[in-house]
């Protein structure tokens, strides 16, 4: 979530009436990062990963399982245990974020969102060697460990995506009551939120802009015995402590949803982050255009979240409900009045699939942009009299299109192009699938690209697994100048698609057919291309329809390949290998990589179940359950120790990964 300010925030009305200022000091603040560091060169090919955990609290005696608040009591015993600092962990450097000047560092821990999560990095960020990748697993082994050994007896850190029963009566330890002034929610207390003042203002503000409360409503999946029409039985008509009580009565609680009504319910969700530093800012530029098209089919891939609020969802993935729990949309931007006061009707919410591509690459054809593209022009204006090209300046202004959401009065006196505070304000509350990050000013850090999309897995054996699996495919991308463009408007459409559930063997996604590019000589990179040694080389048709560029596969077919068809596309699996072939990785690296790729190749053709099949599964067999939908407290316990069981089975040489097998 980025590092905390400290300041006196402003409330809503204030921070509005500010907001053009706090923009154009951003996008000053933007032309100098840019202008600074454009010509940087050979940045190191470094990348890092990021774990969320929930924190979890047993109560044995009554056979139930809460969130704990403790996050703040965890993060400081980390950040005062003295073996760990003398190892370089615990507390992240402040302008790095990582641990500092050691050889192998300790894991660091940063604060999340919801005050019963945690995010931990690797010390320092991985390097470019092959070993590399195999010491990511033991690493977050390492953070688990080190987690739970700053918590109490009864407390577990654990990789589920959201608390299968957040938002329920009880659910949280210790327990505060519920509709606090920040929230206002009818199912969670502010407590729920991390207490440093950026995030209940944070969510207090986007309710504010929005008029109402944020309406994260997931389709109940339907059972046997689930009573249709469905309405959501939690749901209280007869408040009246707040005016957000009548959003209810008001029809935020439709039938057939799951209903919630606050940010925690979507920012309380945990993801598997992974963020590479670019040789330079082309190299960068590049990878976020190519790794945009492979967000939607990861996100399917890893699939965790199939329960909300003590209830079966008809979904299997997160990411709608985080975009609907900070949408700060108002009803104009969002289409629901004629607009007199906004400036835009706005299609997305700021938590949403990347919206456009930014590499100077030739292959970039124009009709892969999308044509309705909202940008402020007047701000795009000045970023392209200040020098920067036209397509980043698009992406930037379209970035800035939201307003600062949390303003601190302090940082309003005086604009110092030193600092990327302002810049950093739109940036960071813009939660794409992608994102792209110039290096912070005054420090030695290159451009970075972060993958976004990717739920947790259960286990740190599948997180290390789709991380170096993203690694792999990142520099298969850049070795071979793979080229998956596509149309974007697409990519969100696979966004879409990926939510339904078991997606993974279900449904189609638009993917780019051919994968290697005619173009290689003028794309400006320097460094020549290689193809694929058993990947011959398909002539691509540039000029073309962009329609036949690209068809609906299965994400068996993205992953593993087309077999039947001549010329079909090749998989990012054989792509992957055929990198590793082109590379001299000794025998045993190449044998321990190759476990891990197993992983993604077997849970896209349907061998192993993804989290949120498993979890469905559980619940389905439970005895408690009875088959309408409603995962009880009991169930609830169980589901989360299997859960705490596996991870640990996991830590014992392999047994884990025999059980991923089982989970059929
Ligand atoms: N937890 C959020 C997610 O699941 C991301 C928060 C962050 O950017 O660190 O997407
Ligand atoms: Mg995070």
């Amino acid at each position: 979530m980025g590092l905390l300010a400290i300041g006196t925030p402003l409330e809503w009305p204030e921070a509005k009436k500010v907001a053009g200022h706090v923009r154009s000091w951003g996008i000053e603040q933007l032309l100098a990062i840019w202008r600074n560091a454009k010509g940087k060169e050979r940045d190191a090919l470094l990348w890092g990963d990021e774990v969320e955990y929930l924190v979890v609290c047993y109560d044995e005696d009554n056979h139930k399982v809460r969130l704990s608040l403790r996050q703040a009591d965890i993060l400081a015993a980390l950040a005062t245990d003295e073996k760990l600092l003398q190892q370089g962990g615990g507390v992240p450097d402040v302008q790095t974020g990582d641990a500092q000047g050691h050889a192998n560092p300790a894991p660091v821990f940063h604060p999340e969102f919801g005050r019963f999560m945690l995010e931990a990095t690797p010390g320092k960020p991985w390097g470019i060697g092959f070993k590399d990748l195999l010491d990511v697993e033991p690493n977050m082994k390492w953070r688990r460990k080190i987690a739970k050994e700053h918590m109490a007896e009864t407390e577990f850190p654990i990789t589920l995506t959201t608390f299968p029963r957040l938002g329920s009566p009880d659910c949280i330890a210790p327990s505060f009551p519920v509709s606090g002034p920040k929230l206002r929610s009818q199912f969670v207390p502010d407590e729920i939120a991390n207490p440093h003042i950026r995030f209940p203002t944070l969510a207090a503000n986007i309710r504010s802009r929005r008029g109402r409360k944020v309406q994260v409503n997931v389709p109940i999946f339907k059972d046997e015995n689930t009573p249709w029409p469905w309405k959501d039985p939690t749901v209280n008509y007869d408040l009246h402590n707040w005016p957000e009580d009548d959003d209810v009565r008001n029809g935020a609680a439709p039938d057939n949803f799951i209903h919630m009504d606050a940010m925690a319910f979507g920012m309380g969700s945990c993801c598997l982050q992974i963020t590479f530093q670019a040789k330079n800012i082309e190299e960068g530029r590049k990878m976020y255009d190519q790794l945009t098209p492979l967000g939607p089919i990861l996100l399917a891939l890893t699939a965790a979240t199939p329960i909300y609020k003590g209830f079966l969802a008809d979904t299997d993935v997160r990411w709608n409900q985080i975009s609907r729990a900070v949408d700060d949309r108002t009803p104009e931007e969002l289409g629901e009045k004629p607009l007199k006061n906004d400036r835009w009707r706005l299609p997305k919410s700021r938590y949403a699939s990347n919206s456009t591509y930014i590499s100077q690459d030739p292959r970039l054809r124009p009709e892969y942009l999308d044509p309705d593209l909202i940008v402020d022009e007047d701000l795009k204006q000045r970023l392209i009299d200040g020098g920067m090209d036209n397509l980043l300046a698009t992406h930037f202004a379209h970035l800035f299109i939201r307003d600062p959401i949390v303003v601190f009065n302090e940082d309003l006196k005086e604009l110092d192009l030193t600092k990327a505070d302002h810049f950093e304000n739109l940036q960071s509350t813009n939660w794409q699938h992608m994102r792209f990050k110039p290096p912070p000013p005054g420090s030695d850090i290159g451009w970075r690209v972060e993958f976004r999309p990717m739920e947790i897995q259960i286990t740190d054996f599948e997180n290390a697994a789709f991380s170096i699996f993203i690694v792999l495919i990142t520099r298969a991308i850049l070795s071979f100048n793979l080229n998956f463009y596509m149309p974007i408007t697409r990519v969100s459409e696979n966004m879409e698609t990926a939510h339904i559930r078991d997606a993974v063997s279900t449904q189609k996604f638009w993917f780019r057919k051919n994968p290697f590019s005619s173009h290689n000589k003028s794309n400006g990179s320097g460094t020549g291309t290689n193809t694929p040694a058993e990947q011959p080389s398909r002539p691509s048709t540039p000029t073309g329809p962009v329609e036949d560029e690209y068809e609906q596969m299965t994400i068996n077919e993205v992953i593993n390949g087309q077999t039947a068809t001549d010329g079909g596309f090749p998989g990012l699996i054989p792509l992957v290998e055929s990198y590793l072939n082109s590379m001299n990785v000794d025998v045993e690296t190449r044998c321990d990589i190759a476990t891990y790729l197993d992983l993604i190749r077997k849970r896209a053709n349907g061998t192993y179940w993804t989290a949120a099949k498993w979890i469905r599964e559980f619940v389905n067999s439970h005895p408690e359950y009875k088959k309408d939908s409603v995962v009880g407290d009991g169930i609830t316990y169980d589901l989360v120790k299997q859960v705490e069981r596996i991870t640990e089975m996991e830590g014992r040489d392999g047994v884990g990964k025999e059980m991923l097998g089982r989970r059929r």
